[in-house]
């Protein structure tokens, strides 16, 4: 019935923003999960610019992270990559991917999509109240991270009832954080990232595995 229904119907679009250094498949079951249970036309993976939650700590350069989304997301024909946040050149405020996205989709219903963990900081996102406007919200369950809305109950008070759903999806106990240690330690990063990912860190020796040759020589 898509075709009759895609007449009617409002685009409805997943926003699944993230550091991704590197991308890995915790990511992408949460995207394909909610694009399933929302029923999405699209699921787009928004790499952020220079992150300011982790300002201070080494970040991956943008436009590798952008590579390694890309190289994730290339085979699913529902995913795509947008360089919105990547290209801002300053902090990036999801406010902002949200305002780009939405001017660039004015006829789409967005659905950002964030993990418990970060769920769990929301309100400490800039102009948290615009974002509810902007988008509905999709918590997604994490090993390790309760998935809870406590917290934001009253916040949540003046809201529609679709402003935030929580989806439990299969328990991926995948960081990027954890990605980047074994890399460095030459240990497997292999069914955790994408093939080409695992292919990608490799030629680009991203996270610097200890004691190996930079080929640049630096
Ligand atoms: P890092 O360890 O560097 O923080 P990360 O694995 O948390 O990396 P991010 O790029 O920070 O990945 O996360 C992007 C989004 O994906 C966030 O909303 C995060 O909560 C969510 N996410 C990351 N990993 C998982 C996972 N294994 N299961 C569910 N959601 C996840
Ligand atoms: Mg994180």
């Amino acid at each position: 019935h898509k075709g009759d229904r895609a007449a009617t119907r409002r685009r409805r679009l997943g926003v699944m923003g993230g550091t991704f250094d590197p991308i890995h498949h915790g990511h992408l079951v949460a995207a394909s999960e909610v694009k399933d249970r929302f029923d999405l036309d699209e699921v787009i993976f928004v790499p952020t610019g220079q992150p300011w939650q982790k300002a201070g700590k080494n970040v991956s350069a943008a436009e590798d992270r952008y590579l390694m989304t890309v190289i994730a997301t290339a085979s699913n024909p529902s995913f795509s990559v947008s360089r919105v946040d990547v290209d801002r050149h300053k902090d990036t405020y999801t406010v902002d991917t949200l305002r780009d996205l939405h001017r660039q989709h004015p006829d789409a219903d967005l659905y950002f999509i964030t993990g418990a963990d970060a769920l769990e900081t929301i309100l400490t996102w800039q102009n948290w109240e615009e974002m509810f406007e902007l988008a509905k919200f999709v918590g997604v369950s994490r090993p390790g991270f309760e998935l809870g809305i406590d917290h934001l109950a009253d916040h949540l008070a003046g809201q529609p009832a679709d402003a935030l759903t929580l989806v439990e999806i299969p328990a991926m106990a995948i960081s990027s954080t954890d990605c980047r240690l074994r890399a460095s330690e030459n240990r497997p990063v292999w069914y955790l990232v994408p093939d080409g990912v695992v292919q990608y860190i490799s030629k680009r020796n991203l996270y610097r595995p200890r004691g190996a040759e930079r080929r640049d020589g630096a």
